[in-house]
């Protein structure tokens, strides 16, 4: 009897700008591995019954995008320590029959940094990340893990920043959103975890002057590829680190619970998801 070639798929809605059947569908031909991910729009009322039936649709397990993250961790039984923190998932897997959830935006925000700026958490002294959203809360996440000793947040509505900040307690800060440039002075890392700089949405504005030159600077944005953060950051000679290798890193994850292998971030993989961005430009 021949066994049926296992598929997965990425949920959201909408859906149609999603990536990562582009960076599963590589990895699968590089493996020369039987197999097919897929793209489903699923609309937010039939959410839970997808994942009831995600078995009998014949998936092995799906990416989890916006805006099903929370309400897939909330129809979840079993979640990874990870996950809780976030409160969202974005890769779901079935374990003898029953589907459970991680969240790989931590580790694919470590492996981007670590391969992309080797060092960069050398000196864990001070870290500015701007946003507080599911992305910020992440790379704060990440970076206590690490071990930076204080962590200010920015973002415009401050509320949200507030509250971000007091659930990990007093080494993370709020800062006025328009006295952002003011806590660069001593930072080791600066990550733009906010929309803005996203093709369609105004710059972030940030006068770089006081970051050290030793810095680091990281945008999670991905399209652009060059935000004009980033060239700012070129333009001073600092290390400047886009968001396209978090993406890919954030993938490996979930590829290699579903189809077996643990797949590698290559230069050739990222050149072929660059090349689709520029083209979508
Ligand atoms: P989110 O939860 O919707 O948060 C959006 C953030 O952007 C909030 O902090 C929001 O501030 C801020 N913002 C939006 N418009 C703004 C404006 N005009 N001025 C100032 N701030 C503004 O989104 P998210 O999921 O955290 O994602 C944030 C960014 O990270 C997006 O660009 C996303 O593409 C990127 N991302 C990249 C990866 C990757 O793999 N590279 C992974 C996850 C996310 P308010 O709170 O004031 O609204």
């Amino acid at each position: 009897m021949t066994e049926t070639a296992p598929r997965a798929c990425v949920i959201g809605h909408p859906v149609a700008h999603s990536r990562s059947p582009l960076i599963h569908n590589y990895w699968l031909r590089e493996h020369g591995l039987r197999g097919a991910y897929e793209r489903l729009d699923i609309a937010p009322e039939n959410l839970l019954a997808f994942l009831d039936g995600i078995e009998s649709r014949g998936y092995v397990g799906a990416n989890v995008i916006l805006p099903h993250k929370e309400a897939a961790l909330r129809g979840l039984r079993n979640a990874t320590d990870s996950a809780k923190a976030m409160g969202a998932v974005n890769t779901l897997w079935l374990e003898k029959g029953e589907l459970h959830g991680d969240n790989t935006d931590v580790t694919g925000f470590l492996a981007n940094l670590d391969e992309a700026a080797p060092g960069w958490d050398q000196d864990c002294g001070k870290a500015l990340v701007l946003g507080a959203g599911g992305a910020a809360r992440a790379v704060v996440h990440a970076l206590l893990g690490r071990g930076f000793r204080h962590v200010a947040i920015a973002n415009r509505s401050h509320d949200r920043a507030a509250a971000l900040a007091e659930r990990f307690g007093k080494v993370v800060s709020a800062t006025e959103w328009n006295r952002r440039a003011d806590a660069l002075e001593d930072a080791n890392l600066v990550v733009n975890a906010t929309s803005l700089g996203m093709n369609g949405q105004p710059p972030l504005e940030l006068e770089l002057g006081r970051l050290p030159a030793n810095a680091v600077v990281h945008d999670l944005v991905y399209v652009p590829l060059e935000t004009p953060l980033l060239a700012a950051a070129r333009a001073r000679r600092v290390k400047a680190v886009d968001g396209l290798g978090m993406l890919l890193h954030q993938a490996a994850p979930g590829f290699a619970r579903w189809f077996g292998v643990r797949p590698q971030v290559t230069r050739a993989l990222r050149d072929m998801i660059a090349a689709d961005i520029i083209k979508a430009q």
